[in-house]
């Protein structure tokens, strides 16, 4: 769905003069003095919108949410079964949003009476590289995370189905493990349209902007909304709506996944008995075993070629599959033979560092760009939106380095 946004451009953001960050004189709007709260549109209902929406009903806005295709849509990013969840990263922000962001899923599902959180356990295995890992345990030790530092003689006593070759130690964190992922969007979204919110599956096709503020967005049913506040959480399209801002700052690539069947009568790949791992030497291999009885799920994180979300061929090469098994047979010697039983094509929207993009738009201070996940972001919705949410109604400014003008 490539609807670049001619009135929209960073073209036009330069020829205007203005820097890529928000300036004094783009003032959002009152919001917390406004009763009832402001009206807000909400572009995208994976998990960074689906999320932001939510949020910002539960904080009083009223809020429509628009998707094309609807939440967790085989082309989202947000798409497929199953996300990790895991608390071992080398930012101590992502640490303390995967904290309140379990706290949430938590919280959520048991309001909501559905599972999306499985608490399988992550474990990470450390090769040559230790330098993430490292700063990642001082985080955790800050932040009080439950975790084990494992041997790799420790490693394979205690998962014999694991082959620890190459492999020095090991990060195994008790308190993670994995999501559902297109039922968790679907939950958002039911919950967001049970507590009041409106949503529509229609693809928004153009805004216009004009004096430092978006006035209007157009939709695919020839209707146009003018709210106060238009978020944009368009995942791997963001790129293609804001085409000369974001179009150079997100690039799209193309990942497989893979899942092999386990043997029969052989429970030592399922869920309860291996965790989530992952495997952050070579190519950063990747698996959440058994999650929705889909088999073995593996994936390596290295990204793909550039591809447009809306129309790339979803087949799994054989090249990709060829390496899944390679590397599968290599590290699982158990799963030697195994069948493939299906597979995924999906993309990441990576930003030029892997960060999130969460700021108001150049040229209109009543706009919020939200998206970069960069192949982490699905865990993170909960806190994402919340934190979100805060900065539109409270008329916040971002992190630094969630920020646009970090790739000025
Ligand atoms: C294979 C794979 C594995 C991953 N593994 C993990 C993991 O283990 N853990 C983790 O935390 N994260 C993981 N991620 C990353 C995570 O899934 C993404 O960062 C996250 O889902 C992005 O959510 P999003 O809402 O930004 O994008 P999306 O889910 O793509 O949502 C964007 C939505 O916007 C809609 N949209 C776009 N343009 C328009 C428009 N003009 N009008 C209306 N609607 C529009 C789309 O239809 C879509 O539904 C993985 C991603 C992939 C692809």
């Amino acid at each position: 769905m490539s609807t670049p946004d001619e009135k929209i451009s960073r073209r036009s953001v330069l020829k205007a003069g203005a820097a890529l960050v928000p300036t004094t004189a783009l003032r959002p709007r009152p919001w917390r003095r406004q009763n009832p709260g402001p009206h807000v549109v909400v572009i995208g209902a994976g998990a960074f919108g689906g999320w932001t929406a939510l949020n910002l009903l539960r904080r009083g806005a009223r809020v429509t949410l628009c998707d094309t295709w609807g939440p967790g849509h085989s082309r989202a990013s947000s798409g497929g079964e199953s996300r990790v969840i895991r608390h071992t990263y080398n930012e101590r922000i992502y640490v303390d949003w995967v904290i309140r962001s379990l706290d949430l899923w938590r919280e959520n599902q048991q309001r909501w009476g559905r599972a999306l959180y499985h608490e399988a356990g992550v474990l990470w295995m450390v090769q040559d590289d230790e330098t993430y890992e490292t700063t990642a345990l001082t985080h955790l030790d800050a932040a009080g995370v439950a975790y084990e530092r494992l041997s790799d003689a420790e490693l394979a006593t205690r998962w014999p189905q694991i082959n620890p070759e190459g492999i020095r130690w090991a990060i195994y964190e008790p308190e993670a493990g994995y999501l559902l992922a297109r039922r968790g969007c679907e939950a958002v979204r039911d919950a967001f349209v049970a507590e009041g919110g409106e949503y529509r599956q229609v693809a928004c096709v153009g805004a216009d902007t004009g004096a430092g503020e978006m006035r209007s967005v157009g939709l695919s049913d020839g209707s146009t909304l003018a709210v106060d506040a238009y978020v944009f959480a368009c995942g791997p399209w963001l790129g293609y709506f804001f085409a000369d801002l974001l179009g150079p700052l997100i690039t799209t690539s193309r990942q497989e996944v893979y899942y092999f069947g386990t043997p029969a009568r052989v429970t030592d790949f399922n869920d309860g008995t291996l965790p989530v791992w992952i495997d952050s030497g070579g190519r950063f291999w990747y698996g959440i075993p058994g999650a929705e009885r889909r088999g073995f799920k593996m994936a390596d994180d290295q990204h793909g070629g550039t591809v447009d979300p809306t129309t790339q061929d979803r087949q799994l090469s054989a090249a990709g599959i060829r390496r899944a098994r390679e590397y599968l047979e290599f590290r699982f010697p158990g799963m030697r033979g195994a069948p493939l039983i299906e597979g995924r094509v999906c993309q990441y929207e990576n930003s030029p560092d892997g960060h999130f993009i969460i700021d108001r738009h150049p040229l209109a201070a009543n706009a919020w760009i939200v998206g970069g996940g960069s192949g982490h972001g699905y865990k993170h919705g909960p806190a994402l939106g919340e934190y979100t949410a805060g900065l539109i109604l409270d008329d916040g400014e971002t992190e630094a380095m969630f920020s646009l003008a970090r790739f000025a």
